[in-house]
């Protein structure tokens, strides 16, 4: 291979990637992983454009993440200031909790561009250079799941952050020669939701690293009323209280629940999100105070109710609720042993007093309406 040719395979290489390099678009094969369930915390293909539109674009309008939004409004202003690049920045967190806003914050807070793309986007050595080679100076490059790259990617990488340098193997065999081909110094941000699988060496290249938290319940509530505010719908303070406290503490599922309620508000009520409305809503969607839906619930009222509260081994649960054991272990367990209502113990899955308490709250309200 020359290097000439090398040249034209770099060029060709992102068009044919599953996600568009300025915007991320996630692939069939990605969405069909996730489930059409009201509180995942993921981005549906439908929501993209809502995403955007109600995204923040200043650190001021950014709600919460205090811990995170001082040192990062230094770090801007003290690059802006030297008038060079920021330091690399590495995002973790949760999904819809703000990485890939937070990013192109910072980006208009820097006054320059940026350029989307995603760690399994990024299949070949070609698709990384192209998109490097035509970064300006101090523009931004932004991985979301960067743990989800590859290696041969990711030792590419190293260079690139470290010397702003492209370090690529030309020819083969004894012909190969090195070529090292400089770049513009820009800043990369890492996005990623499992920090621990990310590499120490990729890890340590970053400036800054920042956890993003799941939200205080007066947060989500100002999210709940910016977004109202955002999509030109009145809304009671009850109601903001009530959608803010069933979202998860994930901004993402605050939007989507504030989209169904206010449909629900257009149609069976003069348009007003009321408390009234907010809550016929929610049960009629089927959630409730704690965020949980119906699969959350039947999988704690399993443990309760055919297993004495447990504990019961992962298998079983997943044959008992016909579930699949992966999808419980990775989309309901998390949100259900964060809130105290799941246990993970040696011997299996144990519901907790407060899920007990949960469930005997409801069935004294239900009993109380017959
Ligand atoms: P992530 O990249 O972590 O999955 P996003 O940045 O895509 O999450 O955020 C999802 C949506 O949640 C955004 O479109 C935005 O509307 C909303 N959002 C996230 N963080 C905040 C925040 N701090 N303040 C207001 N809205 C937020």
């Amino acid at each position: 291979m020359n290097s000439l040719f090398l040249f034209s395979t770099i060029i060709d290489f992102p068009t044919n990637s599953p996600y568009n390099t300025n915007t991320m678009i996630l692939s069939s094969q990605d969405t069909e992983s996730i489930p059409d369930r009201l509180v995942t915390p993921e981005i549906e293909e439908t929501e993209i454009d809502m995403d955007i539109n109600l995204r923040p674009q200043t650190l001021f309008d950014f709600v919460g993440q205090e811990k995170i939004k001082e040192p990062l409004s230094i770090s801007i202003e003290a690059a802006k200031g030297r008038n060079e690049a920021m330091e690399h920045v590495l995002l973790y967190g949760n999904p819809g909790l703000g990485k890939t806003t937070l990013a192109s914050i910072i980006a208009s807070e820097m006054g320059v561009k940026i350029k989307t793309t995603a760690g399994p986007a990024l299949e070949r050595v070609g698709d990384l250079a192209a998109i490097l080679t035509n970064l300006g100076r101090g523009d931004i490059l932004f991985i979301d799941e960067i743990h989800r790259m590859n290696k041969t990617i990711e030792e590419v990488l190293y260079s690139a952050m470290e010397d702003y340098a492209l370090d690529l193997i030309v020819g083969k065999g004894p012909a190969a020669r090195t070529l090292r081909m400089p770049l513009e110094r820009f800043t990369l941000i890492g996005a990623t939701t499992k920090m621990n699988l990310l590499s120490g060496p990729l890890r340590d290249r970053f400036g800054h690293v920042y956890h993003l938290e799941f939200y205080e319940p007066e947060d989500m509530e100002k999210i709940v009323h910016r977004n109202a505010r955002l999509l030109e719908v009145t809304i009671e303070d009850e109601a903001a209280n009530l959608i803010a406290g069933r979202a998860r503490r994930t901004p993402r599922i605050a939007n989507r629940l504030l989209k169904r309620v206010r449909d629900y508000a257009e149609v069976k009520h003069d348009g007003t999100i009321s408390i009234e409305a907010a809550t016929k809503a929610l049960t009629m969607l089927l959630i409730d105070e704690h965020g949980l839906d119906e699969v959350d619930r039947k999988i704690l009222k399993t443990i309760i109710n055919a297993f004495k509260g447990g504990p019961v081994g992962l298998n079983t649960l997943a044959a008992a609720t016909a579930e699949e054991m992966e999808t419980i272990e990775t989309i309901y367990e998390p949100y259900l042993i964060q809130i105290g209502m799941l246990e993970r113990t040696p011997r299996g899955r144990k519901a907790t007093a407060r899920a007990q308490e949960h469930f005997n709250t409801i069935a004294q309200a239900q009993s109380a309406l017959l």
